[in-house]
């Protein structure tokens, strides 16, 4: 067996949303949506399962998709991408582990930043790469060019970067994806860019992507998800942008990983990209919502909150909100006595954890979140 799986334990979104289906506790774990998305994609589902074809899609996506996704970060990022730079695959993840299968070789060195999505050192060491971490710490979670140069070496190859920042909830400005396009082109990197959060961003703000910042066209490699800007985590419909001699090698990585995507559901998504920005819109303010009204009452309580402004999900700062207990401590404690579930942030570094930071998804109709603050509260 292979010791790097044969090792590893249970993710921790998997592990928490079992043990609360399992107790019947209000779920603010895992980050995912309540309600059933736009209606629009999910009749455009339906109608295609019962109308077109169920047979293997093209191997990098059906047309359709790839154009909407290229006319999509035409209409809302100003990108120029031909629709010959999507590929589209089984989400995210199933992007992820292409685009990094496809750029990384073993002795590889990748620079990641800490806080980091559970999935990247593990695909990372698949490949045979080594991650090089490069730490944030709250409050401000920003990222600094010395610790950049510290961490690069003449066997990096690879940058990854989550912008919008799960679990930090935090999105890189025009300076610092301008500073990081510099350091990227100085040190001939190329740049895995996980945007899945891209269009759950907050009070205005917009996110900006680092492939239309100089030089950073032909090197980097965007990806993003259906399941985030549709509010259907289940879709696992995703797929990666990048200039054509990129994409044709993540292409040849995603075809002995799952080939292809369910027919009906990239029409679906095609139809959603060109139809519901209106959606997209308003989900964006109903979630805003959501955090205001988490972090309202979580206050309340006596918890600081850190800012976000961006994600589905907001931190508390235990040190700061007058609690000694660590973060996975707490969180079992919220699991077991108040029946909440939560996610502990040290899950999200593979060392050096911070460990007084817990994470709430915060986008759930109003009487749940009015449900959990009261046991929240109550717990502490
Ligand atoms: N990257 C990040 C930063 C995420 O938060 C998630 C899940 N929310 C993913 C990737 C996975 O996305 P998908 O469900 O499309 O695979
Ligand atoms: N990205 C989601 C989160 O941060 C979880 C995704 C998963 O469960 N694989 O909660």
């Amino acid at each position: 067996m292979n010791p790097l799986y044969a090792r590893m334990g249970t993710t921790i979104f998997e592990a928490m949303s079992a043990r609360a289906r399992e107790t019947g506790a209000i779920n603010l774990g895992q980050g995912f949506a309540d309600g059933r998305g736009p209606e629009a994609v999910l009749q455009a589902a339906a109608k295609a399962m019962l109308e077109k074809s169920n047979q293997y899609p093209p191997m990098i996506g059906l047309p359709e998709l790839r154009g909407a996704v290229a006319e999509h970060y035409a209409r809302h990022q100003g990108l120029n991408l031909a629709a010959e730079e999507v590929v589209v695959t089984s989400g995210a993840t199933e992007a992820l582990a292409a685009a990094i299968f496809a750029c990384v070789s073993p002795g590889d060195e990748v620079i990641c930043f800490q806080p980091l999505y559970d999935a990247y050192v593990p695909l990372i060491r698949q490949a045979g790469g080594v991650p090089k971490f490069v730490r944030l710490s709250p409050p401000e979670w920003k990222i600094d060019r010395a610790a950049l140069e510290a961490a690069v070496s003449s066997k990096t190859r690879v940058l990854l970067l989550n912008n919008p920042l799960n679990p930090a909830a935090t999105m890189c400005g025009a300076d610092e994806l301008a500073m990081l396009a510099d350091f990227c082109v100085s040190h001939d990197l190329t740049a895995i860019c996980d945007e899945v959060w891209e269009h759950v961003t907050f009070d205005g703000a917009r996110h900006l992507p680092l492939i239309g910042f100089p030089g950073m066209r032909e090197r980097t490699v965007k990806i993003g998800s259906a399941g985030k800007i549709f509010a259907l985590t289940g879709f696992k419909v995703g797929w990666i942008c990048a200039a054509p001699a990129l994409a044709r090698v993540i292409s040849k990585a995603h075809q002995f990983l799952t080939f292809t995507t369910p027919p009906n559901l990239q029409w679906a998504v095609a139809e959603g990209l060109a139809t519901q920005d209106g959606w997209v819109q308003e989900a964006r303010h109903r979630f805003q919502h959501g955090r205001d009204r988490l972090r309202a009452g979580l206050e309340g309580a006596g918890f600081a909150v850190l800012p976000s402004a961006a994600t589905y999900f907001l931190s508390v700062d235990l040190t700061a909100s007058g609690i000694s207990l660590d973060d996975v401590s707490f969180a079992n404690k919220l699991i077991d006595e108040a029946g909440v579930a939560s996610i502990p942030v040290s899950a999200f570094y593979a060392e050096d954890a911070v460990t007084n930071v817990l994470r709430f998804c915060f986008v759930k109709e109003d009487a749940t979140l009015d449900a959990a603050i009261a046991r929240i509260a109550e717990a502490r």
